[in-house]
């Protein structure tokens, strides 16, 4: 199956990503969101994306307008997806908001969720063989991994599809089983969680606790400083989702997660998170448990 045209539902931090590399790869590229705020946001930052590449000279004024063209914001879902050989989903990680956009639809149907059952999303479709997880990460312009994750009713074609995709989009990818967390984010979840747990325990300075790993294990980037990259908020969502399908409590986000996410510390995009952002570099901040 030959991909033209492709929707994106959901223009936030990875939907906003997910279309750029769509359009970039040659594709008609549709991107909706549910709000008009979100739709301009999500626009925007691909704007920006691209006049940053130009300023680089990575990219040139004719290529930039050769993938917006290919580009509309739609405020209609319906539109958005009619005639879409390939639909990827990313919205927020809510098993229900997820199933509802996949229940009406019928190309093939890609959802971006970090650690929810493929299967159980797929189960609210007429056509589960085409549902499959093509997990992306952020920065998805930059990052060069695409995590497949294929249920047990995912037809072949539908994992042919998904991985010729992601090629087209410059990404290497991988084929993993539908299990909690798949093989990227049960790991890197984990790893934030016991760093978050070992700053509350006052075993090491933020700063020294991601240079632990970055130094010593060559990690591109600490823990900590990845978890205010990704979110607070995604991240707890994940542990939840985790601790509930594993029911195990060594899953359980860290009390001290909890609270900053409770307060709107969700990191970066929120300007404050384990680290204080405000001044565009990771400044450290008192953590208190209360
Ligand atoms: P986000 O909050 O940045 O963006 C979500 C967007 O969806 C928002 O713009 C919101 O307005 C929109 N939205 C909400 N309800 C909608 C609806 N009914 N229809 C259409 N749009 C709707 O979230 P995100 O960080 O981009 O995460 C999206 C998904 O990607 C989640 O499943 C998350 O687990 C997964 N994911 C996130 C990351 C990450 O690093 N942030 C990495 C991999 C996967």
């Amino acid at each position: 199956m030959k991909i033209t045209t492709v929707a994106v539902i959901g223009a936030g931090t990875m939907g906003a990503g997910i279309a750029q590399v769509c359009a970039q790869a040659g594709w008609t590229t549709r991107l909706f969101d549910a709000f008009p705020e979100g739709l301009t946001r999500g626009m925007e930052r691909i704007d920006s994306f691209w006049d940053k590449g130009i300023a680089r000279g990575k990219t040139t004024p004719e290529q930039k307008a050769e993938w917006a063209a290919r580009l509309t914001a739609e405020t209609d879902m319906k539109a958005a997806v009619s005639d879409a050989d390939l639909v990827i989903e990313a919205v927020p990680e809510l098993p229900k908001l997820k199933a509802n956009i996949f229940a009406e639809l019928d190309a093939v149907l890609g959802t971006n969720t970090s650690s929810l059952s493929i299967a159980d999303i797929a189960a609210a479709t007429k056509r589960p063989d085409r549902v499959i997880g093509m997990h992306f990460f952020n920065p998805v312009p930059i990052m060069s991994l695409l995590e497949l994750v294929r249920h047990d009713a995912t037809s072949e074609a539908t994992v042919q599809v998904a991985q010729a995709a992601g090629e087209a989009m410059g990404k290497t990818t991988i084929l993993v089983k539908d299990v909690p967390g798949f093989a990227t984010s049960r790991l890197g979840v984990v790893l934030g969680n016991e760093a978050i747990r070992m700053l509350a325990d006052g075993v090491a300075s933020a700063k020294d606790i991601d240079t632990a790993m970055v130094l010593g294990y060559r990690h591109p980037m600490g823990p900590l400083a990845l978890t205010d990259l990704v979110g607070l908020d995604v991240r707890r969502d994940i542990l939840l989702n985790l601790q509930a399908s594993f029911n195990d409590d060594a899953y359980a986000p860290h009390p001290l997660l909890e609270q900053l996410v409770a307060e709107g510390s969700l990191g970066k995009k929120s300007g404050k998170g384990i680290y204080d952002w405000s001044s565009g570099e990771a400044v450290e901040r008192e953590h208190r448990l209360d």
